[in-house]
């Protein structure tokens, strides 16, 4: 049997990325696991994975992590940036230490992931590029504004890239999903900010599943090469905003 492409997912210690590791591994593909709690991808015990400690802030780990990978399973053929922080928080009392961090990761980590993979690309050809951006790069909020920021970066590189990157038949997808049961909240260090956002949940009877993005990424993947899903936002039916 021919082997499926490799595939490679940062943040793939848990909620998103982990499902995205699974449904690609379930279809038959060999997957790149980067994050920085190796232990938790490797506890997940999928077949032809590599699992990589990988702080997406460290342009050279990525590098290295993906001509590691190359070296056993040939050339990526979808990379998904994903691996984030929300610091959701009001902009009065957030600590500025938690814009920087936010904003190495949400950002810089983005190029640093998206470079690690894109030339490769350009001189096959053929490639699809996920990037994780939210309903929060396509709207803002008030206690989300440098999350909001990071995530608007995310929507704007990926429409450039995606017009740069059609001349190379190389696909661009952005998604914008909004509230999805993973960790994420684990990063809200607000108090008043969390337990608002956790009101807001109930009333909208709770988040999607990480796996409802998982299947629908699969699928927009495996349409043709020349057949490109420019934007996935998938959100609970019950949340207005
Ligand atoms: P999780 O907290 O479950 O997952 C975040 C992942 O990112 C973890 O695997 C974490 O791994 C990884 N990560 C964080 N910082 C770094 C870093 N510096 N280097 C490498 N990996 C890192 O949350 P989600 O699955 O929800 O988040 C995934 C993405 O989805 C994020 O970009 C988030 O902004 C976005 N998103 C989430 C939504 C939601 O409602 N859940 C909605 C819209 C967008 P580790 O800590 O092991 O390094």
């Amino acid at each position: 049997m021919t082997k499926k492409p490799l595939v490679a997912v940062t943040g793939a210690s848990s909620g998103i990325g982990e499902a995205v590791a699974r449904t690609f591994s379930d279809a038959g593909h060999p997957v790149l696991m980067m994050a920085r709690r190796i232990d938790k991808m490797e506890s997940m015990g999928l077949p032809d994975s590599i699992c990589l400690e990988v702080d997406v802030r460290d342009r050279d780990a990525i590098k290295a992590a993906v001509a590691d990978a190359e070296a056993v399973y040939g050339p990526v053929d979808m990379m998904f940036v994903n691996a984030g922080v929300a610091r959701l928080a009001d902009i009065g009392r957030q600590p500025p230490e938690e814009w920087d961090e936010m904003i190495d990761i949400n950002t810089k980590g983005v190029m640093n992931t998206l470079h690690s993979v894109m030339n490769g690309m350009m001189e096959r050809k053929t490639g699809t590029i996920f990037m994780m951006s939210s309903i929060a790069g396509r709207k803002v909020y008030p206690d989300h504004t440098v999350y909001c920021g990071t995530k608007y970066f995310v929507h704007a590189v990926s429409e450039s890239i995606r017009e740069y990157l059609s001349d190379y038949n190389v696909r661009v997808i952005v998604l914008s999903p909004g509230v999805v049961e993973t960790e994420v909240l684990s990063g809200v260090l607000d108090e008043q900010t969390l337990a608002e956002y956790k009101e807001n949940k109930v009333k909208m009877g709770g988040g999607i599943g990480p796996e409802h993005v998982s299947e629908i990424m699969l699928h927009s993947y495996q349409m043709p090469q020349n057949a490109l899903i420019q934007e996935i936002c998938i959100t609970p039916t019950r949340q207005k905003f």
